[in-house]
């Protein structure tokens, strides 16, 4: 198969995630505006925040200065080269760089110097999966740097939260979770959680959860009944939308489970700030369509 260079769409598709954020979101933070007070500090930052996603989108301008780490998920049908993928949107994020779509972010551990374009040792980050459909699917998150500091993961039992190997256990580190990150993730965000694996694939996992949809619900009952009762519970914290008290301090909260040793049981809790830009590409048969 000769496969068709995509450095073009990459880029209208990096373009559109760092200025245009999806409509789950966005009506998310609109919802929220109407619960907080009038008048309020809380109202005030989403009043701000949603005057910004406005103003991004028209100017095609990023809707953060930080536009964080670009990661990409590319689920490939049977042929496809990676290494040719990989390179297109290297590619591509060099060239969002130079349009100013994306702030140079990528900087040398060692020395402190930035490569300028966002090309780096494993920067973006890529996941690769060969699957059994007959479409290309991409899909991209911008990570910002101060939601990612916020991230935390536990080990349990944790005697000093009370916090046992089940999902009570679960539920007390998520609540402690977002308790310390207080506005500094830039609240109101999302709390993408894992439960088990090991300490890396906690991390991926818990961030994976982001790629889905704000308002879908999760195919464990489970899962799904302490999504609803965590994001009920974290908002009750007063933290509020960047930390100034209010009513929303998270926007959902996500929960996917991994197998694990039985050594081991991490509760794995990462944090995506309200400026949530992800995007997604489908190839078919020689048609783009982002989304
Ligand atoms: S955490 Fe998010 S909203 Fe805050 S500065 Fe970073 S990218 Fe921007």
């Amino acid at each position: 198969m000769s496969q068709p260079d995509l450095t073009s769409h990459f880029l209208e598709l990096i373009r559109r995630a760092s200025t245009d954020l999806r409509p789950d979101i966005e009506n998310a933070l609109h919802a929220a505006r109407e619960r907080e007070a009038e008048g309020s500090a809380a109202q005030g930052a989403l009043d701000t925040i949603i005057k910004n996603i406005a103003l991004a989108r028209q100017k095609s301008t990023p809707i953060c200065q930080d536009t964080g780490t670009p990661i990409f998920y590319i689920y490939y049908p049977e042929g496809w080269s990676t290494l040719k993928l990989k390179k297109q949107a290297r590619d591509a994020v060099a060239e969002a760089t130079a349009k100013a779509y994306l702030r140079p972010n990528a900087v040398d551990s060692l020395s402190g110097k930035n490569s300028g374009d966002n090309l780096g040792d494993e920067f973006p980050s890529f996941h690769f999966h060969e699957w059994e459909e007959p479409y290309l699917k991409v899909d991209l998150m911008l990570k910002g740097g101060g939601c990612e500091n916020v991230g935390i993961q536990y080990r349990l039992p944790n005697a000093k939260l009370g916090a046992g190997r089940n999902l009570e256990g679960v539920r007390r580190a998520v609540l402690d979770a977002v308790h310390q990150a207080q506005g500094q993730g830039c609240a109101p965000g999302i709390i993408g959680v894992a439960i088990g694996g090991d300490r890396g694939s906690g991390y991926t996992r818990s961030k994976e959860q982001f790629y889905r949809d704000l308002d879908d619900s999760n195919e464990n009952p489970e899962l799904a009944g302490m999504e609803e009762r965590l994001t009920g519970e974290a908002n009750s914290l007063g933290i509020g939308p960047m930390g100034f008290g209010g009513e929303t301090t998270v926007l959902g909260v996500k929960i996917g489970a991994l197998h694990r040793l039985p050594a081991s049981y991490f509760v794995t809790a990462s944090y995506m700030c309200w400026a949530d830009r992800r995007r997604t590409l489908i190839w078919r048969d020689g048609e783009i369509e982002i989304s």
